[in-house]
């Protein structure tokens, strides 16, 4: 992918990047849409990916679904502010819509994976960053079998590497915060509680 770095004017001073990461299983989907419901200039950045879309999906909510060759296409255009590859697929955050919502000064919310919020945080350091931990290594593991989504050799392949995300996301400076994600409630309103004093 280029490494443009690209500007971000803002028509406001209120206009923030928040990226929410965390290991599958973590329940950061949940997190962002409560941040989402509770603050109301919020917005949801849609992703897109190679993944094939499943039962629970739908387009252009969960995701835009593409091909490969139309991933290759937006990278090759600079369409996309990040991209990583996920367990074998791409995923990537489009550039211009957030660019357009940051000028409007909305709270932008990007879910993305540790790699990609290295990428954002490297274009837009002013990004906040918030990363999502279970309450333990046993509760995690025990969510990814609750999902009843995949084979226990997939879960324990998630599973380890929650582990390897959650060691990385430790060592780096990319993440301003992180949340133990132990009563949704709580966790919700410690994110918003940052989110509204980083915007001041
Ligand atoms: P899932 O396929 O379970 O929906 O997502 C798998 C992983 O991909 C999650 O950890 C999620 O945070 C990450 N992900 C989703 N969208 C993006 C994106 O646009 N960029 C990057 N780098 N990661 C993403």
């Amino acid at each position: 992918m280029s490494d443009h770095a690209h500007t971000l004017p803002t028509d406001t001073a209120n206009g923030l990047l928040l990226i929410l990461s965390g290991p599958s299983g973590v329940g950061k989907t949940t997190i962002t849409r409560g941040v989402e419901r509770s603050i109301a200039d919020s917005v949801f950045s849609v992703s897109v990916t190679t993944r094939a879309k499943t039962g629970a999906d739908v387009e252009g909510v969960d995701y835009h679904f593409v091909s490969e060759a139309e991933f290759d296409r937006l990278i090759e255009q600079d369409d996309l502010l990040e991209w990583a590859d996920v367990f074998g697929k791409r995923y990537g955050t489009p550039r211009k819509w957030i660019e357009e919502q940051l000028r409007r000064g909305r709270l932008v919310i990007v879910e993305i994976d540790v790699e990609g919020a290295r990428q954002v945080k490297a274009k837009i350091p002013e990004a906040f960053g918030v990363f999502v931990l279970p309450p333990s290594e046993e509760v995690l593991l025990q969510r990814l079998r609750d999902r009843k989504r995949e084979s226990e050799e997939a879960i324990q392949k998630r599973f380890a590497e929650a582990k390897r995300e959650i060691a990385t996301a430790r060592e780096g400076d990319v993440y301003d915060l992180f949340v133990v994600n132990d009563e949704l409630d709580r966790v919700i309103a410690e994110a918003v509680g940052a989110v509204q004093d980083r915007r001041g």
